[in-house]
């Protein structure tokens, strides 16, 4: 399994030279199988460079197939969609995962973005390519381009959203972006998610002082991140979904913050990575 990661950032872009280091763009993580398949994470603005790329493969003749897996639909992760120029092209076709009550609702969600008073697209029905939408229940597990995949819901705010476990033989990796976990922490099957996972992907949108500001906004500061991995006890944490105001050298910081953390944590163990676009890990 190979994990490259094309949007590192939470809430809203933020480009400019500041950002130019770990990146600008919102969230979109690519999974490829040992077989070649394609499983996508989340599709903010970083999945439009993944899209160019993506064009000068078969998805440039339209004869590519890929999985979308959606975390929830705030902008930071739908927004690069009608800008990913695979879904324009006849005879591809993409299979989008996420969490509804229903696969319909989903579908009226992501249609919500394409009215054209947001967009000249119109409706998902001019997007070209064949799209099959399927809402996650809680705890579900389906297959994704030969992958496994596992979803469990976080608190996220006034919403929730989805983590994803992928496995590929004795392979793991745990997305889990946009977690408001209460002090108690992750609760025990969201922890069973991520147990013992090769590369957790979490986020850790705020240093703790920031996240104590910002409670409301559900998300993790980075000693949430430790502590879930920590008790999940995972192989390595990387770090995503910075605040978009956090500048490279502030993200640099939060890294050697979470090293300490995890030492001071019972987690000397972990390996630690910041996510970066253009970074791929390899499992
Ligand atoms: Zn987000």
């Amino acid at each position: 399994m190979e994990i490259t990661f094309w949007g590192v950032r939470g809430s809203i872009p933020a480009p400019g030279p500041e950002t130019n280091r770990y990146g600008g763009n919102t969230s979109c993580v690519a999974v490829r199988s040992e077989r070649g398949e394609l499983v996508i994470l989340d599709a903010g603005t970083g999945i439009v460079n993944l899209g160019k790329k993506m064009m000068t493969q078969e998805f440039g003749q339209g004869r590519g197939e890929a999985t979308i897996l959606l975390s929830h639909a705030h902008w930071d992760h739908i927004q690069g969609f009608p800008f990913f120029v695979p879904v324009l092209i006849v005879g591809n076709r993409f299979t989008i995962y996420g969490p509804s009550r229903s696969s319909g609702m989903l579908e009226g969600i992501l249609e919500g973005q394409m009215n054209p008073h947001f967009s000249p697209l119109y409706t998902l029905k001019n997007m070209g390519a064949a799209l099959e939408i399927h809402a996650v229940g809680d705890g579900e597990t389906f297959e994704a381009g030969g992958l496994k995949v596992t979803g469990r819901l976080n608190p996220h705010g006034t919403t929730k959203a989805l983590a994803y476990r992928i496995e590929e033989k004795s392979r793991s990796m745990v997305y889990a972006s946009d977690c408001g976990y209460p002090a108690s922490g992750p609760t025990p099957e969201v922890l069973s998610l991520y147990r013992g996972a090769d590369v957790l992907v979490h986020d850790c949108t705020y240093t703790p002082e920031d996240r104590a500001e910002r409670l409301g906004r559900g998300f993790s500061s980075i000693a949430d991140a430790v502590g879930a991995a920590c008790r999940a006890q995972v192989k390595r944490l990387v770090m995503f979904h910075y605040d978009q105001d956090y500048a490279d050298e502030q993200i640099d910081a939060m890294g050697e913050r979470t090293r300490h953390l995890l030492d001071e944590s019972g987690g000397k163990n972990i390996k630690l990575t910041a996510a970066a676009e253009g970074l791929t890990l390899r499992l």
